[in-house]
């Protein structure tokens, strides 16, 4: 069941969000206050935030800035104003999507089901056939990595970073489905524990790690594995 992280002070528009949102198969927490926002959020663990810009105790704009700076996790913003629409979604702010106010709940349940089908790794392949680009092999089924022809070895999690990059060699991950892939709800830590297995993946894969030519950062975004 999706988990949503509702942060509305309103009670009249939270309460008749919940009961739909919640109607639709979605779990949802809702916070008034805007301080309760990020403890809620690290709480629950949200698969999407919808929240309001105009909030007691901290603005909808800087949530989403700390929110931003923390994870990928996808966020609607609601605005009272079209005239605040660019502000929030440009990439200052970086929400996914917006409404206006007044909206449609049924408008509202159609982005929020938009926003998730697209963030999961919907293509990830189930067959068992190993992986190959750019002169590394991954093979799931005898837990090997071949990186031109030699035998690496790699611990578990390394193994699993590597084998979600290479299966989607070609397309840019974000930091936030890496993570999700790789480590999912036992994720502790800050966004920093990914980078560091990157680079020890790159020392093992790389010929230059200094000069990764597998193994793409993608500023601001997340990684990309080359695709030949
Ligand atoms: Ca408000």
């Amino acid at each position: 069941m999706p988990k949503l992280l509702l942060v509305e002070d309103e009670k009249s528009i939270a309460e008749g969000l919940a009961i739909t949102l919640e109607a639709e198969g979605f779990q949802v927490a809702w916070v008034k206050d805007g301080l309760d926002a990020i403890p809620a959020w690290e709480r629950v663990r949200p698969d999407l935030v919808v929240l309001d810009l105009m909030l007691p105790g901290m603005s909808g704009t800087e949530i989403c800035r700390t929110l931003r700076s923390r994870s990928d996790v996808p966020i609607i913003m609601l605005t009272a104003r079209e005239a605040e629409v660019d502000r929030v979604v440009g990439l200052e702010l970086g929400a996914d999507d917006y409404v206006t106010k007044p909206f449609s709940t049924r408008e509202l349940v159609a982005r929020i089901k938009a926003i998730l089908r697209r963030a999961p790794l919907v293509d990830a392949p189930l067959d068992e056939t190993p992986a190959e680009a750019s002169g590394v092999r991954v093979d799931r089924v005898r837990h090997e990595v071949r990186v031109d022809g030699r035998d690496v070895e790699l611990p578990p999690k390394e193994f699993e970073l590597l084998a979600v990059l290479v299966e989607h060699a070609g397309r840019v991950l974000t930091r936030g489905q890496l993570i999700d892939e790789v480590w999912g709800s036992d994720y502790v830590g800050d966004t920093k524990t990914l980078d560091v297995h990157i680079r020890r993946l790159r020392t093992r894969i790389e010929d230059d790690p200094q000069e990764p030519t597998r193994i793409k950062t993608v500023r601001g975004v997340g990684y990309r594995f080359a695709d030949r």
